[in-house]
């Protein structure tokens, strides 16, 4: 089984925080000796923030796609697109995933209860350090148990990336709720999926996501199939860390990385 340089989680202009066109991103990851992408576009229904629930021109993407995969003949591009989770809406994403035929699905969460983790003051004000994590973990897990029909489960531990707590409080741990990582990890098993390693948060926090208690446990569980994403909005981050990551997976006993085409599972030793 060979090993393959994969980038699974990528953001372009057609995301509306994307700050790197598709050429710009296919040049880098050449330059890289990236062998394949997968587009990780934002959907994000019902997010309270403006100008965030706006999903790209579907036609537009696609048409770019088309013609970026001929300008870079030896670099295989996957699309794809991250789900932003929303509860209340879950019937219009499943119809908006359902009318594209994407590669890959990427199951993401950002919205606790209606609010981005992201937005410190709204999230954490009021709730304690425990709280907070709790309610991102079980919400993570409804998430997980409410949808199949998806691929790999992004950025466990999101709370943590832009966290009102530092230090050894920051990151998100097996520990602070074991029952929902444990659901988590066993549905993702069961249902043959992946767990992702999102490399974004090296900068800050010195570590991917998941926190390594998560993924050991995973492991521990008898989890194999993992993705790797840079999660990059721009090409000075694309395939940033990633190699890095993998290292550090496999020294955990970390066994595959899987590709995906036309939702189908192809799997690479790490
Ligand atoms: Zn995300
Ligand atoms: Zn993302």
């Amino acid at each position: 089984m060979e090993q393959r340089r994969m980038d699974y989680h990528l953001h372009t202009a057609h995301s509306m925080d994307g700050r790197q066109t598709m050429d710009e991103l296919c040049q880098s990851m050449v330059e890289k000796g990236v062998q394949e992408i997968c587009l990780t576009e934002h959907i994000e229904p019902g997010h309270p923030q403006e100008g965030i629930d706006v999903p790209p021109i579907w036609d537009l993407w696609w048409n770019e796609i088309e013609a970026i995969r001929k300008k870079y003949p030896t670099l295989v591009i996957r699309a794809g697109v991250e789900i932003g989770d929303n509860p209340l809406l879950r019937p219009s994403i499943q119809a908006m995933l359902d009318a594209q035929p994407f590669d890959f699905r990427l199951l993401s969460l950002h919205l606790v209860n209606g609010v981005d983790c992201y937005d410190k003051e709204a999230y954490f004000g009021g709730k304690t350090r425990a709280q907070a994590y709790r309610a991102y973990a079980e919400a993570k897990a409804e998430s997980v148990c409410a949808w199949t029909d998806f691929d790999s489960v992004a950025h466990i531990g999101y709370v943590a990336k832009f966290s009102a707590y530092t230090g050894d409080e920051r990151p998100l741990r097996y520990q602070d709720a074991p029952d929902a990582f444990d659901t988590i990890c066993k549905r993702i098993i069961q249902l043959d999926k992946c767990l992702e390693i999102n490399t974004s948060t090296y900068g800050a926090m010195g570590a991917p996501l998941p926190e390594i208690s998560i993924i050991k446990r995973y492991i521990e569980l008898g989890g194999t199939c993992f993705t790797f994403g840079s999660d990059s909005h721009d090409t000075g981050r694309d395939y940033a860390d990633v190699e890095r990551a993998k290292e550090w997976v496999k020294s955990l006993g970390g066994k595959y990385q899987a590709s995906f085409r036309q939702r189908k599972k192809f799997l690479y030793r790490i």
